[in-house]
């Protein structure tokens, strides 16, 4: 059994919004360009989806929307549900194509489920706006909660999810909030300053579920070491009390400082970090069990192939030397199709990913925010919230 799953098919770059849109699934194909280019892939095989049916769709969407999306290229302009917009344009099997990305984390999730593989990645998932009846911020059909759903009918009954997209994991949050199966976690920008405008650290669930939603909202500008701050700050120590059976994340890379959508400042590096300690956190809490989907990132050449290739790279245990120079074939390809792109020369950005605990009588404005959060939850979960040591 290879311990780990690889989901992708460049079936998956139907999912294009179109010209001028940022969701451009050239970030894919370059990632996929630049993991195979690197040899992450070598002796990988990769596991190609199927299209999700209307059976799983249903679990988090309602019928009337679905019926809408598979109308929407044929309808008038007037179709609801948030289609049509500048941020969810209608464009030519857009239901078959959202239907392929859901089908593609339910493959991940199934491989887990049926222990054909301990971690499994997809980084054309993660469409975490999307709603239960309408699309959002990119998004039209919510592959993170459909799998999560699936899950929870295999059995699990305890699944942490982990969102560190610079956006709030809303549609994610939405889908579960009274559902104290399902531990939702997102770091992000603060709403007052970026889409989705929600995610303040006192949203934490409802009707008996109160404690199960958790929000890290960041200040802009939020760079490497204060982000990792945050994250040891809340997200171990919830996750550890929570003891989930496994371990979802959505992983989008909109928080890097080049991004043109967000305004936190993180690097490449500071990705890699991230995803190190996403997998010990699986090691450690859920035996290893980790499905990991795609998100935001709309730097397209120089920031996502990089960045999800050290995603794709960690969960299958092929780390990269940050240090590892980009292979000329890459480079060669991108200049073909983007001539004057200036590329970086390494799989680094020279980013500092040292960073010092939660708790030591620091109180700058990521502090602020882990406070209030930890404030907000953590009794919730029997934990103290002004000792570090939880
Ligand atoms: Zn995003």
């Amino acid at each position: 059994m290879s311990p780990s799953a690889v989901v992708w098919d460049s079936a998956l770059l139907a999912y294009d919004m179109g010209e001028g849109h940022p969701f451009n699934p050239v970030r894919l194909h370059l990632t996929m360009r630049l993991a195979t280019a690197l040899g992450v892939l070598d002796d990988v095989p990769l596991l190609c989806p199927e299209t999700a049916g209307a059976g799983d769709l249903y679990r988090v969407h309602s019928a009337d929307y679905l019926e809408a999306v598979r109308q929407a290229p044929m309808a008038g302009w007037d179709v609801g549900h948030g289609l049509g917009t500048d941020d969810n344009p209608i464009f030519a099997d857009m239901h078959d194509a959202a239907s392929l990305v859901v089908g593609s984390t339910l493959l991940g999730a199934r491989c887990i489920a049926e222990g054909r593989a301990q971690r499994a990645v997809n980084i054309a998932g993660g469409h975490h706006h999307a709603m239960r009846d309408r699309a959002a911020g990119f998004c039209v059909y919510n592959d993170c909660a459909v799998a999560i759903s699936w899950l929870l009918d295999q059995g699990y009954d305890r699944i942490a999810y982990v969102d560190t997209d610079v956006h709030h994991g809303d549609g994610v949050q939405s889908a579960f909030f009274g559902d104290p199966r399902v531990l939702t976690v997102s770091l992000h920008q603060h709403p007052f300053t970026l889409f989705p405008g929600t995610g303040y650290s006192a949203e934490v669930g409802v009707d008996g579920a109160e404690g199960s939603a958790v929000n890290v909202p960041l200040p802009p500008a939020t760079k490497d070491a204060g982000w990792l701050r945050a994250f040891h700050a809340v997200v171990p120590s919830l996750v550890e009390e929570f003891r989930p059976q496994i371990l979802v994340t959505q992983c989008g890379v909109d928080s890097h400082e080049e991004d043109p959508l967000a305004d936190l400042s993180l690097t490449v590096d500071g990705h890699r970090a991230i995803y190190r300690e996403l997998r010990a956190l699986a090691d450690r809490v859920t035996e290893g069990r980790w499905l990991a989907v795609g998100g935001g990132g709309y730097q397209l050449l120089r920031v996502v192939p990089r960045s999800w290739t050290h995603l794709i790279a960690t969960v299958l245990d092929h780390d990269v030397d940050p240090d590892t120079p980009l292979p000329a074939e890459w480079t060669d390809m991108v200049h073909d199709v983007a001539p004057s792109a200036e590329l970086p020369l390494t799989m680094s950005d020279g980013g500092d990913t040292g960073y010092s605990p939660w708790g030591d009588g620091m109180d700058d404005a990521v502090d602020i925010a882990v406070r209030d959060t930890r404030r907000a939850v953590f009794p919730l979960h029997g934990l103290d919230p002004d000792d570090p040591r939880d």
